[in-house]
């Protein structure tokens, strides 16, 4: 359901003081002084328009909030906390549509319109995550857009059965196919990759790698990726999730996966991680690789942080890439709004007319300001219609 909405007193992207006129959920007009009797009007206060924030990686089957606090304990490998993520889930009788509900709420109220989402597919768990979190996507349709990949977190080919299932979360609604770790995780590369991009080309879907593998080996699973790729003429329809590898190669092979990402328009999500070497960033968009930000998870049994703010988590990768000019700050906003809105594909994203009314409006003289206050949201819009404000969830 889209809305028509004249947003007054707003700054677009912190620029001079202009109203937004919106029809049917669609941007008509940008300018000052606009007027439309009988439509509804809405005080931006003179914060600053920005694009809908975009979560281009996170796991809404995974988060705890809402719940009273998790005293975290799992070990420091992928293995352990995975483990340790089944314990919890049936000691607390986990419900993913409850627990996605919560995150979306939250995600919504601080500015967030699109998000894509990895869903566990295991032959323990099945199909349940993905149905609690379509469930979710159902239910908030007019409030977010929600992407879904159908996410092998516990392996593909080591659990025989996998396979099945996630070509059948596929044609239950799923957006994506998504794979993890080929080598370390499934010790077969090139079987895993042939695995996911099968069913990825036989769905006509796109697919979202989690590539965590570090140094020459994440680098040959990426030219592997590009590779098929290229095969199956998936070019800009792949996305690699984290892609640490490419924070570690030496220039020259940096160079040349470079090269591979941005002839298939391989695009690269990265959510700043904590103690682990990462892409680079502002080298990697001068390059015109596409970049996307995500939260990758909030308040789950991985991991303590997170709120659902991404322009806290854009905070976060410039100060995990060592930026402190308002020009790189800058960067990372645009990766945070405009980058994750090419990671998921969206044609019509933006503040310009013809777009669609996706907004959120903070208060703060500049946009670095913005950042660097996390500051408050006065206005959510989603198809023109107003879904948060003052950090007020309305839907
Ligand atoms: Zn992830």
């Amino acid at each position: 359901m889209t809305e028509s909405l004249l947003l007054q007193n707003v700054r677009p992207l912190e620029g001079d003081r202009a109203d937004v006129l919106v029809i049917d959920g669609v941007v008509k007009r940008v300018g000052a002084g606009l007027e439309a009797p009988g439509i509804r009007v809405v005080d931006g206060r003179n914060g600053i328009l920005l694009p809908g924030l975009v979560d281009a990686h996170t796991h809404l089957d995974k988060t705890l909030w809402g719940r009273s606090w998790h005293r975290h304990s799992a070990g420091p490998t992928i293995q352990s906390r995975i483990a340790d993520e089944r314990r919890v889930r049936k000691a607390l009788g986990y419900s993913p549509e409850e627990q996605s509900t919560n995150q979306v709420r939250q995600a919504i109220t601080m500015g967030t319109t699109h998000i894509r989402t990895h869903v566990d597919i295991d032959t323990e768990i099945g199909l349940a995550n993905l149905e609690g979190v379509l469930a979710t996507r159902d239910r908030f349709r007019e409030a977010i857009h929600l992407q879904v990949v159908a996410f092998p977190q516990s392996g593909l080919l080591v659990r025989p059965g996998t396979e099945a299932l996630m070509a059948e979360a596929i044609s239950m609604g799923a957006d994506l196919v998504g794979g993890i770790d080929p080598s370390s995780m499934d010790r077969d590369p090139v079987r895993h990759l042939d695995t996911i991009f099968a069913i990825a080309d036989r769905a006509g879907v796109g697919i979202d790698i989690h590539l965590h593998e570090p140094g020459m080996l994440g680098a040959f699973a990426l030219e592997l990726i590009a590779e098929r790729t290229t095969a199956l003429g998936m070019q800009g329809r792949v996305t690699v999730s984290h892609a640490f590898c490419l924070g570690m190669v030496d220039e020259a092979y940096l160079e040349h996966l470079t090269g591979l990402l941005i002839d298939n328009r391989i695009a690269i999500m990265t959510h700043g991680p904590g103690d682990i070497a990462f892409p680079p960033v502002r080298r990697l968009y001068e390059d015109g690789v596409t970049l996307g930000c995500g939260s990758d998870g909030i308040r789950d049994s991985w991991g303590p942080y997170g709120n659902a703010d991404m322009l806290e988590r854009a905070m976060l990768l410039a100060f995990r890439s060592g930026f402190r000019r308002d020009e790189d700050l800058e960067l990372v906003l645009d990766i945070a709004t405009g980058g994750g809105a090419q990671v998921m594909g969206l044609a019509d994203y933006g503040i310009a007319p013809s777009c669609r009314a996706d907004f959120t409006v903070v208060a703060g003289e500049t946009r670095v300001e913005a950042i660097m206050n996390r500051a408050s949201r006065i206005a959510v819009v989603q198809g023109g219609r107003v879904v948060a404000a003052d950090g007020e969830c309305l839907v």
